[in-house]
């Protein structure tokens, strides 16, 4: 076995190898970039060598930079983790050539399976069935709409070389065509270099369920089981589980066996993981073959009992596979959660930001949390903005879907927009509990997943009146620590009983829902012998309560409940049973840019480059009409009009970078 090895990633999944290394007694040396110096992979490894500047093309993609950091260190085998480098046939080479172990598959066999289109060449010889397309090296636009026409539409166009769902569009007509293969080849180029595209009938109600497997160096491949990914967002994952409910026991081994054979097909070692549309009828196709460790792993691991880092180290060191195929027992329920920094409700925009706070459910033989974060930390625009993992194991679905959904709501964190008031949403949705999947399902049950109005009027008004009473309740505490700390505790202006000289008045708080314009609220607060009676414009309710740290104990109107909350700058976050709800707090003397929210849409959602600028100076739009398209994070974003009206100024071109909030094109709305 191994005694040191280097991990070639970042984050929660460099984080989970280095557990298991641990565990196992091998030493793990860590790589970062400038912007990681403070990350957690970092601190829990033995030792860590910094490659280069925050961009991971400067850093986590220089294979050169970590092989000499492999040497230096003296570790003998390399863990890639997932995306990065772990697919990379190149860099598989240059181990090899330097005498490292990599941990993962031969480079033949990611060659075999790196692009989508070879894949499915092979696949077809192996007898594995395949959705219908065209997967042709001629590459014309001509080749390509043609093939499209003949299938009927619905198609999807993917990036042969793609992955994370990125270089993806779904054609719904011919018209729509053009504009369609231009944005996924430019995605394509820009995130794999390579805009080859293939081709594919669109399946409009599939199930998207994959099979683990899993060889070993003498030949013996097996699969773990199946899991259920068809909840999806942008084509990528959200949700996850395992076992894929409704499975039958005649369809797991069909797919297992069409999951080995296709591995066998091209000699594979190590973990990999076989995708598969299942449709309604029960055919299932395949679709690719990703040649790593998954994100979604654990489900696989709760539900098997098996480390998959474990059987990953022992493979690559040469050992047989620790089980045999019947030697696998499926136990329970396991689902996972991906939680990002991402607005949900602006179609999914990655968030920045520092995690100002950051408090878990606890682990437990139930509950498990994978992260590359700690509090404090910061979610930087260079790499993926996922939080954490959340995965929770029951022994049914039922058991399982109850735990994640209260976990999800332990799961707090403010500093950033999160996803887990929408996975909570999913979670809680009937049909998700019905298990009627299928990968239209965030579409297909959109009113409910991003309601307007997420938390409605009546509890809107509580919670404001919890923020008033968090406010004036904090407020006291802190003169209560500044009378024990004054050299005279008995003024009269440090009076710690309830009702009180300076509070004998009305206090005024002044509370505001931020992106909104409304204008602010002021709750009046008026000192009662146990607390407050606030007034919030008509109403009028009686607060009492205790904070402590960040526990508000609040009893409205004789009814007690408990909330959470995060105060930072001028945010204050509330947790609750009903979700989260955040507010501004105008404290009297702080600056008002505090609040100023960016009024104009047509600004650049975040940092990036603007890929293409489809209106000039005088163009007239109507509303919804792409303007300007932007490239962040690999992916695109098009800049829509509000409304119809005219374009009187375009700021940038082609190409230019632009910073978050920066306008983009000034314009008109025709009047109403
Ligand atoms: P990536 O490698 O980018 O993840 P995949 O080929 O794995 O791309 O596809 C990602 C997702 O896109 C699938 O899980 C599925 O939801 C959807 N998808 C892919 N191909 C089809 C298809 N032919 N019909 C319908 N949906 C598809």
């Amino acid at each position: 076995m191994f005694t040191k090895i280097l991990i070639a990633n970042r984050g929660e999944i460099a984080c989970r190898v280095i557990q298991t290394a641990h565990k196992m007694g091998i030493r793990c040396v860590a790589v970062y970039s400038e912007a990681d110096v403070n990350a957690m992979h970092v601190a829990m490894a033995d030792e860590a060598y910094c490659i280069g500047p925050a961009a991971s093309a400067e850093s986590y993609l220089r294979g050169d930079k970590i092989l000499e950091a492999a040497m230096q260190s003296g570790a003998t085998a390399i863990h890639p983790g997932y995306g990065f480098l772990s697919e990379n046939a190149v860099f598989v080479k240059a181990c090899e050539a330097q005498g490292i172990c990599f941990i993962g598959p031969p480079a033949s066999a990611i060659e075999a399976m790196g692009s989508k289109s070879a894949a499915k060449t092979i696949m077809e010889k192996a007898g594995v069935p395949l959705v219908p397309g065209y997967h042709g090296d001629d590459q014309s636009p001509e080749i390509l709409k043609r093939s499209a026409n003949e299938m009927g539409y619905p198609v999807l166009l993917k990036a042969t070389a793609g992955g994370g769902g990125k270089g993806m569009r779904v054609v719904g007509s011919e018209s729509e065509f053009d504009e369609a293969l231009g944005a996924a080849k430019r995605e394509a180029m820009k995130g794999f270099s390579d805009d080859r595209m293939l081709v594919e009938k669109y399946l409009t109600e599939p199930r998207h369920v994959e099979i683990q497997v899993f060889a070993d160096q003498q030949g013996n491949a097996i699969y773990l089981f199946e899991r259920d990914c068809s909840v999806q967002r942008r084509h990528q994952k959200v949700l996850e589980e395992a076992p894929a409910p409704g499975m039958t026991e005649l369809l797991r081994q069909q797919m297992g066996d069409a999951a080995v054979k296709a591995a066998q097909a091209i000699h594979y070692v190590g973990a990999g993981t076989v995708e598969f549309l299942l449709d309604r009828d029960g055919a299932f196709y395949f679709m690719e073959m990703n040649t790593r460790l998954q994100v979604e792993h654990p489900v696989t691991e709760l539900i098997t009992g098996q480390d998959l880092v474990e059987w990953q180290l022992l493979v690559a060191a040469g050992n047989n596979l620790p089980l045999h195929q019947e030697q696998l027992n499926l136990q329970g329920h396991a689902l996972e959660a991906r939680i990002y920094a991402e607005d949900p409700d602006n179609e999914f925009l990655p968030a920045t930001g520092q995690l100002v706070y950051l408090r878990t459910p606890s682990e437990n033989q139930h509950i498990r949390i994978d992260t590359g974060v700690r509090e404090g930390d910061t979610v930087s625009p260079y790499y993926d903005p996922m939080i954490a993992k959340l995965i929770v194991w029951d022994v049914n679905r039922e058991r399982a879907l109850q735990r994640m959904s209260q976990a999800l709501l332990e799961y707090r964190v403010a500093g950033m927009k999160t996803n887990t008031g929408f996975l909570r949403r999913l979670v809680d949705h009937p049909d998700f509990q019905q298990a009627k999947l299928d990968t239209g399902f965030i579409e297909k049950h959109r009113s409910v997943l991003f309601p307007v109005n997420k938390i409605a009027d009546d509890k809107a008004h509580f919670n404001l009146a919890k923020a008033a009473l968090y406010v004036l309740l904090s407020q006291r505490q802190q003169r209560e620590e500044d009378a024990a700390a004054s050299s005279d505790p008995y003024s009269p202006w440090h009076t710690l009983s309830g009702w009180r000289l300076n509070e004998s008045n009305q206090l005024r708080v002044e509370l505001s829902l931020p992106d909104s314009d409304q204008p602010g609220i002021e709750v009046v607060a008026q000192g009662t012998a146990d607390g407050y009676l606030l007034k919030l414009g008509a109403e009028k309710i009686l607060a009492s309560g205790r904070l402590l740290d960040d526990k508000l104990t609040a009893v409205l109107n004789g009814h007690q409940s408990t909330v959470w909350v995060a105060e930072h700058q001028a945010r204050i976050t509330l947790f609750s049973e009903s979700g989260t709800s955040e507010y501004l707090w105008h404290k009297p003397g702080l600056e008002e840019h505090l609040f100023e929210e960016d009024a104009s849409n047509l600004g650049a959602p975040m940092n990036g480059t603007i890929v293409a600028v489809l209106v000039e100076p005088g163009t007239q739009v109507t509303a919804d009409q792409g303007l300007v398209v932007m490239e962040a994070m690999k992916m695109e974003y098009t800049i829509r009009a509000p409304a119809s009206g005219t374009i009187t100024d375009v700021y940038f071109k082609e190409g230019d970078l632009v910073d978050e909030g920066a306008q983009l094109v000034a314009f008109t709305a025709d009047e109403e």
